[in-house]
């Protein structure tokens, strides 16, 4: 506990020593005592210029939150490019870690494969050596999908630095299960596509929700493979398992003011102007090329 509290004074300032301090904190700390001294920044620190860089001048640390389905990956990568800081998904470095058949390989793929968590030790050493490749490359700020999924992983990078903001993505009910069996993704450049067609109408048949299918082009179509936990049994135990343990993460950042609730409308073309308007993106002239 004393290096946790002697690493916490004072907290870690910039994102090159994240990577380190992570990993310290995750293999000695126990959760509860990680919260001093919580920097709340208002919510309108996001509408600056230049994008991508917050008001002290430092690249911006965003987290997308939401359920299995909801397109945590489509919106961030959109995010990370509009910002010029890198997405950093934690599902896509567990599947690296299973394609590269390394000693964790067979016991991670049974976990993804049931639909439960990797332990927070396992995570958060994956995610600090994700960190410190960036930064030997000189990458700053990020994007996190996927984590934090835990109120103690939420509690060790409160510990190690401060977050900007943390983008709630929601969508119905109905349509997560459908978005996740329809995912596709191509095996040679690593392209998402989804071919579901989600068509939500009420009872009396007026139209709720439409979202179109996202479909390949034509090089990507007959290499398009799924990813073995988007199965109906596996995304239903996904979608509880995010209820049990990363909801309440979602109140751990509403409580700190942290929090962006955004309600998907339907598919990107509704939802990415939408999103942006909420953030107070949509004027800015960069927002244009990445819409495109
Ligand atoms: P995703 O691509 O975000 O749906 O993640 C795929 C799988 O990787 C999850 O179902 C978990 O088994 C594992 N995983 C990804 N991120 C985390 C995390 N932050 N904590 C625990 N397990 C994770």
């Amino acid at each position: 506990m004393a290096v946790v509290n002697r690493l916490l004074k004072p907290r870690v300032p910039t994102f090159y020593s994240l990577a380190g301090t992570l990993r310290i904190l995750s293999s000695s700390s126990s959760s509860s005592s990680l919260n001093s001294g919580i920097d709340i920044r208002p919510q309108s620190s996001i509408n600056r210029k230049p994008l991508g860089l917050d008001p002290q001048g430092r690249s911006v640390q965003w987290v997308f939150l939401g359920c299995p389905g909801v397109g945590k990956g489509t919106y961030a990568s959109r995010f990370s490019k509009l910002l010029g800081v890198p997405h950093i998904s934690t599902g896509d470095l567990v599947r690296e870690e299973i394609s590269s058949h390394g000693p964790l390989a067979s016991q991670l793929a049974d976990i993804v494969n049931q639909g439960k968590l990797v332990s927070d030790e396992i995570i958060i050493n994956l995610l600090s050596k994700r960190l410190e490749a960036g930064e030997a490359k000189g990458e700053s700020g990020f994007i996190l999908d996927g984590f934090p999924r835990t109120i103690r992983q939420a509690e060790i990078l409160d510990g190690v630095t401060d977050i900007d903001l943390v983008i709630n993505l929601k969508l119905r009910e109905e349509a997560l299960l459908a978005k996740c069996l329809g995912r596709r993704i191509c095996s040679e450049c690593g392209g998402n596509y989804n071919v579901a067609c989600i068509d939500i109408k009420s009872e009396d048949g007026s139209p709720v929700m439409y979202m179109a299918p996202l479909l390949p082009p034509p090089h990507c179509a007959s290499k398009l493979i799924t990813r073995s936990d988007d199965t109906e049994e596996v995304v239903k135990e996904r979608l509880r398992v995010y209820n049990e343990m990363t909801q309440p993460v979602e109140e751990f950042y509403r409580s700190r003011r942290k929090l962006l609730e955004f309600d998907l409308p339907g598919g990107i073309p509704e939802s990415w102007p939408k999103l942006l308007q909420s953030l107070n993106l949509d004027t800015h002239e960069d927002t244009k090329s990445a819409a495109a």
